[in-house]
């Protein structure tokens, strides 16, 4: 049985990719094989960890593994990691980050200058349930960095091309010896690439991108669950050396309402009904999500007892089908009651105590005649 990726991280379901990479980090820093050496325990944790932040930190897996689990991310042909190396060149940014001036750690790989394809982005947003019935067209805030336009990301000034980096002679990292220990760092003139721009774009000082703020307006279709998970492609990070930009990916999180309890698709709304109108019938008005309704109360209704408003529910994501308003009903009892009132309550007691009485005596005297 393979362990939640959640429970690895010991993050909840909800948590934003900023929480995940807070746990992963701090697991990582704790579990990581140059701080455990020879410690095979230790090393089998980090390769659970590392697999757990890959798939929760890419929003397409996660939206997978959350419906479908292991089996559907087995099923895309998702293999995880085969050893500790592939996890320093897959996450090598990141340890970089994580270990921003702690030295030692940094085993990264000189990358080429092949096309990449830009980060996926992930935002997190709140909707009410209001806003799931008909969808809505949402502004975001999106940070990003995009392909520098000048250089078209590849960072060079006109005509300008990439030389072998003079430093590191082109393998993007150097070695430190002290003492036993032999420390690759990431090339400090070439940042790991192994080329070097010596005439860089002036626009983008030879980053080949550019930071932008950008509000985009996105259709959030009706009927999206709470966790669905929305995906735009071509609004991500952009891409590096001519690849094209990642996707951007929002998942939804629904507000509580504060009349409405939501299970599934369908509505909960619990009424309290006079008693008298309980026993006689009568009609309320009830919200809907769509404004006040006149509905019909039949006579005897019981305490506990649902009314079904057919079709007031929240719709079926991309279907025609609604869920329904389900109405409990509770009898309110009059605390303080007038002298009139108590009179009438006393005779209505009366006259069902011997409504009583006369069924008691139909039902023996149907079974005496029964019996002879
Ligand atoms: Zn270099
Ligand atoms: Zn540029």
């Amino acid at each position: 049985m393979k362990k939640d990726y959640y429970d690895i991280l010991g993050v909840p379901r909800h948590a934003t990719q900023e929480e995940i990479k807070k746990a992963y980090r701090r697991l990582a820093l704790k579990y990581h094989p140059d701080r455990n050496p020879g410690d095979e325990k230790a090393a089998e944790r980090f390769k659970e960890i590392s697999e757990a932040y890959e798939v929760l930190s890419d929003p397409q897996k996660r939206a997978i593994y959350d419906a479908q689990g292991h089996r559907g991310l087995h099923d895309t042909g998702y293999r995880g990691f085969t050893d500790v190396e592939d996890i320093f060149s897959a996450f090598s940014d990141l340890f970089e980050e994580f270990l921003g001036g702690f030295g030692g750690f940094s085993r990264t790989r000189a990358r080429e200058r092949r096309p990449q394809k830009g980060a996926d982005l992930s935002y997190d947003i709140s909707l009410e349930l209001e806003d799931i019935l008909r969808g809505k067209e949402i502004e975001l805030q999106v940070e990003r960095n995009e392909t520098c336009k000048a250089c078209k990301g590849s960072g060079l000034a006109p005509g300008a091309s990439p030389q072998y980096c003079p430093t590191c002679k082109g393998r993007g990292y150097i070695v430190h010896s002290e003492g036993f220990f032999r420390l690759s760092t990431t090339c400090p003139t070439c940042k790991g690439l192994g080329t070097f721009i010596s005439d860089p774009c002036p626009q983008c000082k030879g980053t080949g991108k550019e930071h932008v703020v950008r509000t985009l307006k996105i259709k959030i279709p009706p009927g999206v669950d709470d966790g669905s998970v929305i995906r735009v492609p071509g609004e991500g990070e952009g891409g590096l050396y001519g690849g094209p930009p990642g996707d951007l990916y929002i998942r939804i999180h629904l507000r509580d309402h504060d009349i409405f309890q939501r299970q599934g698709k369908d509505l909960w709304l619990t009424v309290t009904v006079p008693v008298s109108e309980a026993i006689l019938g009568g009609e309320i008005e009830v919200p809907t999500l769509e404004g006040d309704l006149e509905v019909k109360i039949p006579p005897g209704i019981q305490p506990g007892e649902t009314l079904v408003l057919e079709g007031h529910g929240l719709p079926e994501y991309g279907g025609h089908r609604r869920g329904n308003l389900i109405l409990k009903i509770q009898v309110e009892i009059p605390k303080k009651i007038t002298k009139r009132q108590e009179e009438l309550i006393r005779e209505f007691g009366q006259i069902e105590a011997e409504k009583k009485k006369g069924l008691f005596k139909r039902l023996w005297n149907s079974m005496k005649q029964g019996n002879s």
